[in-house]
């Protein structure tokens, strides 16, 4: 696996309920190489424009907050940026080995497993996948996905649970950030939902920021 300890991300949050199980914090990274259509995190998408971080700052992040059960890696495309996600999950679990990590990937889990070092090694680090693309036509309310076509792929034991649950949607979160700044992260469960948040929002004088949640 390459050494790799810088990541660029769109943004990050403290605390999430919609996004995996339990309250995770959750990681968007900036860049994706691919283009659903009906993306609800556009601004993700290129590979220019996002934070740099350092693997050391975001694991010493990951380490202090409190009651969390670990993180979700989302985009944009985690695996994108596999070599440094994993370095990142390695640094956390030295100090919080029960730390448990979710990825999305707009790739399916077979075409993971037979990709490159970097790729194979987040694979190995992950307790749950989420893949495939975001497939318009088959949107569903389901629980973490966008649409009917993903799947929840567990890697190990920790979330195995999750395939016998309901499997309904579980909704967006709103968020009011340390600046004052308005933010929602989740899977939206109806088309046009962002938008349509974004205008009543307006109407009532709150510009929400641009950053996004998850779609795929
Ligand atoms: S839905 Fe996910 S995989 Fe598809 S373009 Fe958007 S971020 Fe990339």
């Amino acid at each position: 696996m390459a050494e790799v300890n810088r990541l660029s991300l769109a943004r990050r949050l403290d605390r999430c309920t919609v996004l995996g199980p339990g309250v995770r914090a959750v990681i968007w990274v900036q860049g994706c190489p691919l283009r659903c259509r009906g993306c609800v995190a556009s601004e993700t998408l290129p590979f220019e424009g996002g934070t740099e971080h350092t693997v050391t700052e975001l694991a010493d992040w990951l380490c202090g907050l409190p009651d969390i059960e670990g993180v979700t890696l989302s985009g944009g495309e985690p695996f994108a940026q596999a070599a440094g996600l994993a370095a990142l999950l390695d640094r956390v679990r030295e100090r919080r080995p029960d730390f448990g990590a979710m990825a999305y990937s707009g790739f399916r889990y077979e075409a993971l497993r037979r990709g490159g070092p970097d790729r194979r090694a987040l694979l190995r680090r992950l307790d749950l996948l989420v893949d495939g693309p975001y497939v318009a036509s088959r949107r569903h309310g389901l629980r973490w996905r966008g649409s009917s076509n993903q799947r929840l792929v567990a890697l190990t034991g920790r979330y195995a649970h999750v395939g016998t649950e309901p499997d309904t949607s579980a909704g967006v979160e709103l968020s009011v950030e340390a600046d004052g700044s308005l933010s929602w992260a989740g899977v939206p469960p109806a088309p046009g939902f962002r938008e349509g948040l974004e205008e009543r929002l307006a109407e009532r004088g709150f510009v929400l920021r641009a950053e996004a949640g998850r779609e795929a």
